[in-house]
């Protein structure tokens, strides 16, 4: 497995691979890999013999106060990971190559940066959209994979491929969770033992929805309110959003008349987590 640090040695690497070669596949990850970043890897190894993964903590995703100096970064393990599940190739960049002095370029997505989870992080997605263009440059891929736990994330990337004419096909692989339903995160680590303990109710409250929906409810009012409702059973629970929303433009729905985005997004003591399902009437 090739461990290119520098954005130069990325790209004589990249370009003497043939294009008649095995497909390239790109998993965008921060690292601390995770069984949510390993299906990512599965589903694109089951795809090509040629897979690249990134592991780059991106600053420009973090607004000041947030976490990204204590954000984990166990490298050794990560490529030990990443090499036993047969990945050819990982991009591992500095900052300071990434965004140079006098880097003045941003990539804003309009409209959809700023909802839902852009609401409490309005510089998160631009700092998102940016990386990952970034990256589709320099890889090249013909398919990226991302997770359905970052539905927004991936809704915005897929506007971007669509905005911009790029060649890569977005494949969006669904959440994996705990037993328990939490969805795996990197951030789970920073809950305390109870906070652990209530943090399922995030899932909770998403099946609580689909059964309310599977028996014939479709006011979104109805379902938001029943899901905030649950949420609230946990008094270590402090909701940021609940949404209903439409896939592709995140604009609220009133009523559920085609698959629509169920997302939230909610703080267990001070770590803020996102949970999503799908709603089909
Ligand atoms: P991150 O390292 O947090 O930027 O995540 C890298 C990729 O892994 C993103 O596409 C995430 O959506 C995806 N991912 C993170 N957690 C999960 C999960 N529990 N299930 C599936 N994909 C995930």
């Amino acid at each position: 497995m090739d461990v290119v640090r520098s954005l130069e040695a990325f790209r004589r690497l990249r370009r003497s691979w043939p294009d008649q070669g095995p497909e390239v596949c790109l998993v965008p990850t921060m690292g601390a890999l995770h069984a949510g970043h390993l299906s990512l890897v599965e589903a694109a190894r089951k795809r090509s013999d040629r897979v690249v993964a990134s592991i780059f903590v991106n600053p420009t995703q973090f607004a000041p106060g947030e976490d990204f100096e204590r954000y984990p970064r166990p490298l050794d393990r990560d490529l030990k990971e990443l090499e036993r599940l047969g990945v050819g190739a990982v991009l591992v960049p500095e900052a300071c190559e990434m965004y140079p002095a006098g880097h003045r370029t941003q990539v804003l997505v309009e409209g959809l940066g700023r909802k839902l989870c852009g609401l409490s992080r309005p510089t998160h997605f631009q700092g998102v959209a940016t990386v990952v263009l970034k990256l589709f440059h320099l890889v090249r891929p013909r398919a990226a994979f991302f997770g359905q736990k970052d539905a927004q994330q991936s809704i915005l990337i897929r506007r971007i491929v669509r905005d911009l004419d790029l060649d890569v096909e977005v494949v969006v692989c669904p959440t994996v969770r705990e037993q328990d339903g939490l969805a795996v995160s990197s951030r789970n680590r920073y809950l305390s033992p109870e906070e652990r303990k209530a943090a399922p109710v995030l899932f909770r409250s998403l099946q609580w929805a689909r059964r309310e929906v599977a028996r014939g409810e479709r006011r979104a009012p109805v379902l938001l309110a029943g899901v905030q409702r649950c949420l609230g059973a946990e008094a270590r629970v402090r909701v940021d959003y609940v949404a209903l929303v439409d896939p592709v433009d995140l604009e609220p729905v009133d009523r559920l008349e085609g698959k629509s985005l169920l997302a939230l997004a909610a703080f267990i003591g001070t770590t803020r987590l996102i949970d999503n399902t799908w709603l089909i009437p």
